[in-house]
Parts: structure tokens; C-alpha cells; sequence
């Protein structure tokens, strides 16, 4: 099996440009997806804008964890929206998206893991949620065979969905719905008139919107930063593998301190590290450096630091920061970010697997992939009308965690573009704290 969705994918979006919309959204992702879909239930008129193919980025690339359980609490009323939208998209989509409610379970291996939960356990309790922690023997039966698990997590509610299919089933269901999606249409810049958003410029030529949403992933900060706005937005290549069809052993996902893994519709296991990232040095690292220093001292360990990151990537050396509306852009470069996996990665996941099942082995591999998750420094996403840039919106940042989130956050964001109630306190995703001397404190992270 090579990765779904890459850059000589063919595109399947490919309709003519709209001269104008109520709403531009720029990104393909689960967040401008979900964004776009509940602009047209609010009976706005949207064009939707992907340099690349929709969901080529993280939306397909991750490990399809719909998750509660271990988030930040202002995330919590998000999610636990996200989750009901979830419940009733298969339906709306009529598309099956691989949505299941099997549960997530966090493993411990040491007293320090249960310590950690039980601290969770308070917001669990603060919004009701059916998070328990499990001893010894009641990991064994959820994980038979197991081997060396002190305790647990478990949030049964939780789900799963499968990431290179959904989001893509979403967006099949928007065009149904009338909204223009166009792939291979990198948006080069903000159109701006009269000290705000006018539209936007794309390589196919200009979408007039007085309203424009920036859902771009690792790319929002490149984008946002031409027109004069900075955002503290680092990215982190993470290594995935899918294990060939497997025996049913367990339905949900799970995850202990050197392993993740989830049960696929296809009948294989996802896999990948815990805690293992590796950050490529650029000029937004040093530029960021200082309110992201809690985060990487906290991530230190479990993160491998290369000098530069490949050509075109949005925080390369000689990625340009400047460009023309008439020339070629860094985001037509790279029209999927495609990261190698890092393949002794994927051999000691085989190995951690196969000491944790020993009844089942090193299992074999079907494919290995990377993604750049995009991370802000408390690692919370900015959700947010931009002050300096008026009638532009920003949802980006979603911190390694926005996949399962996705469907709550495209509503949240509609209704701030439509004037309407968030429904939820949205102050800890704001742009300003950032700028105003807010103590930036990183989420629970677990
Ligand atoms: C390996 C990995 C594992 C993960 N596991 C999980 C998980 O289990 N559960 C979970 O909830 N989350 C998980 N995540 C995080 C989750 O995938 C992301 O938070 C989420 O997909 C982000 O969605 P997005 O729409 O913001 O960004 P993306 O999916 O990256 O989409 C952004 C899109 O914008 C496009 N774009 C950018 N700039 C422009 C431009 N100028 N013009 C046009 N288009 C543009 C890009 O091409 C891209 O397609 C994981 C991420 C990775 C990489």
C-alpha cells in the first residue's frame, strides 16, 4: 500500500472558480472542510481554496484519534460538541467515514502515568465525561496478552474515524451541497482594499469575499506573516506505519509511553510513536524561541532537532517570506508536504508492538508515512478574528489534535464569521495572547 493522497494524486476538485463568495476558505483540511460546511448550513454562499489535494496534509496523515480523554479543559465543551457532530456526519455525508465510538485507552507503565491520569480525572468530572482509571487487571482484559501494564484510562465514549478517507468523503458531500472546492488553487495572498479583506488572490486569478477564513495548517504563519502578521507556529515531522490486516485484538486505540496504536476499518493497526517528534531547525525557531521555551523543555526528550528542514518546506532557510501575487509561491512548491518517514522509527515500532503482543509478534508493515503537525507554543489552536487583517478569521495551530476536534471547531468558526453566538469561551484560543503579555501555559499534553 503507498499513502492515499499525495501530490500526483489526481485531482478530483477541478470546477471553475467563482468570481466572488460570501466566505473564502483557504485550506483543505478537516478544518476548512468542516468550516466550509457549516458556512453553507448558515446559508452563505463559500469557495474553498487547496494548493494541494484536499486532506493531502494532516487531515489524512494522522493517527484518526476522536479523543477527549487527556485534552486541555477549554478544548473540552469543543470537543464534546465535535463528538456529537461526529455522531450525525456519517448520515449527513452519506458516507460511511469510518466513525466508531470503541474508546481510547491511555496504558501506564510507571505510578508516575497513573499519577498524571488521575490528575486529568479532574475535568473529566468537570464535564461528565465516562473517564475511569483501570488497574492492572482490567487493562489485561481490555488488551489480552498483554504484557507489563500497571493501569489505565479509559474513555469509552471515545472514537475512532479514518482520516484519508473522511475528510476527502466530507468534502464529496460539500461540492453535493454547491460549495466550489478547487484543488491545485494555491491562494498567493490576502486581497486587502481600503485596510481590509477584500478577497483573495489565487494562482487562477482573484475570489472578491469581504470575509476570508485561514484554516492552512503548517502554512498559515508563512501566509499570514506576507501580509505583516506573526503567529508563534512551529511545525514537528511525526512517523506513522499501518501494520498488514491483523486479528481483531482490541477495537479502539490506545497508547502507553513508547507506543500508539488504532484499530483501521481495513482490518490493520496504526502505529506510531508516543512521544517522539523531530523538529528542523529554521528562522521561525529562533524567531519563536522564547514563547515556545516551556513547551520544549517539557518535549525535550522525546525530540530529535535536525538543522533544516528540506526545500520548500514553510520554515526552510530559503523559503521566501516575501513574494509577488504574480509569481509563483512557496505554497504552489509544495502542493502536499509530504514528509519521509523515518524508517529505524517504524523498526523499533514493530519492535515495541511485538514485545507488548508477544502472542501476535512484530507485525508486518503495509505502509510508512510522515506528517508536520502544527503546533502553537501552549499547544492550543488560535480561533480567532485577526484585528490587524479585518474580515479575516484564523483557525490553525491545532497542536498535534485536530483532527477529532475538526467538525467542533469548522462549527465555532462559521458562526464567528456569520456574527453569531461561538456558544463556547473561546478566550484561550485568542490571537492577542500572543502579544499582550499573556503567561502562555501549555495544556495538559497527555
Ligand atoms: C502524524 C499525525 C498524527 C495525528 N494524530 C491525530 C489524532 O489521532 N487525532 C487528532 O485529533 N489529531 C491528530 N493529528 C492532528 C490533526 O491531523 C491536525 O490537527 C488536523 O488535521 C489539522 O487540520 P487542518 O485543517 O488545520 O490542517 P491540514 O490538514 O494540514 O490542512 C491544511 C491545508 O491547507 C492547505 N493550504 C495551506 N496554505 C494554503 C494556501 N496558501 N492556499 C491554499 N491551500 C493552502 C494545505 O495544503 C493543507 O491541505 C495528527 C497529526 C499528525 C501529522
Amino acid at each position: 500500500m503507498t499513502f492515499p493522497i499525495r501530490a500526483d494524486s489526481p485531482a478530483r476538485f477541478t470546477g471553475p472558480l467563482p468570481a466572488a463568495a460570501d466566505v473564502v476558505v483557504i485550506g483543505g483540511g478537516v478544518i476548512g472542510v468542516m468550516t466550509a460546511w457549516f458556512l453553507t448550513r448558515r446559508g452563505l454562499s463559500v469557495a474553498l481554496c487547496e494548493k494541494g489535494r484536499i486532506a493531502g496534509e494532516q487531515s489524512s496523515r494522522n493517527w484518526g484519534w476522536v479523543r477527549k480523554q487527556g485534552r486541555d479543559p477549554a478544548e473540552l465543551p469543543v470537543m464534546i460538541e465535535a463528538l456529537s457532530i461526529w455522531d450525525g456526519l456519517t448520515a449527513e455525508a452519506e458516507a460511511d467515514l469510518g466513525f466508531r465510538r470503541t474508546g481510547i485507552l491511555y496504558a501506564a507503565k510507571r505510578p508516575e502515568d497513573i499519577a498524571r491520569y488521575e490528575a486529568w480525572l479532574v475535568h473529566a468530572r468537570e464535564h461528565g465525561l465516562d473517564t475511569k482509571l483501570l488497574g492492572r487487571a482490567e487493562v489485561e482484559a481490555l488488551l489480552p496478552n498483554a504484557a507489563g501494564w500497571i493501569g489505565g484510562l479509559l474513555t469509552p465514549s471515545d472514537a475512532r474515524a479514518e482520516p484519508w478517507i473522511a475528510v476527502p468523503r466530507l468534502a464529496d458531500a460539500l461540492a453535493r451541497k454547491g460549495v466550489a472546492i478547487a484543488e491545485d488553487c494555491a491562494v498567493r495572498a490576502l486581497d486587502i482594499a481600503g485596510g481590509r479583506v477584500a478577497g483573495v488572490v489565487t494562482e487562477r486569478g482573484r475570489i472578491a469575499a469581504d470575509r476570508v477564513v485561514l484554516a492552512g495548517g503548517a502554512w498559515s504563519s508563512l501566509l499570514l506573516a506576507r501580509h505583516g502578521a506573526r503567529i508563534p507556529q512551529l511545525s514537528v515531522r511525526a512517523t506513522v506505519a499501518a501494520t498488514a490486516p491483523l486479528p481483531e485484538f482490541y477495537s479502539g486505540a490506545a497508547s502507553d509511553s513508547s507506543f500508539a496504536m488504532r484499530r483501521r476499518a481495513d482490518g490493520g493497526y496504526t502505529l506510531a510513536p508516543g512521544h517522539f517528534h523531530e523538529f528542523f531547525i529554521g528562522p521561525d525557531a529562533f524567531r519563536h524561541l522564547k514563547p515556545f521555551w516551556p513547551h520544549i523543555r517539557a518535549e525535550l526528550s522525546g525530540t530529535r532537532l535536525l538543522p533544516a528542514a528540506p526545500r520548500f518546506y514553510p520554515d526552510g532557510w530559503f523559503t521566501p517570506r516575501h513574494w509577488a501575487e504574480d509569481r509563483v509561491t512557496p505554497f504552489e512548491r509544495m502542493r502536499v508536504l509530504d514528509p519521509v518517514p523515518n524508517r529505524a522509527e517504524v523498526e523499533r515500532l514493530r519492535d515495541r508492538f511485538g514485545h507488548a503482543f508477544p502472542a501476535l509478534g512484530r507485525p508486518a508493515i503495509a505502509a510508512a508515512w510522515a506528517g508536520m503537525i502544527d503546533t502553537m507554543p501552549d499547544v492550543v489552536p488560535v480561533i480567532d478574528h485577526v484585528a490587524a487583517l479585518p474580515g479575516l478569521t484564523l483557525a490553525t495551530g491545532m497542536s498535534g489534535h485536530g483532527f477529532g476536534i475538526g467538525p467542533g471547531v469548522g462549527r465555532v468558526v462559521a458562526d464567528l464569521v456569520a456574527g453569531r453566538a461561538a456558544g463556547h469561551d473561546l478566550t484561550r484560543f485568542r490571537l492577542s495572547r500572543f502579544s499582550d503579555g499573556s503567561k502562555i501555559v501549555p495544556g495538559p499534553s497527555l
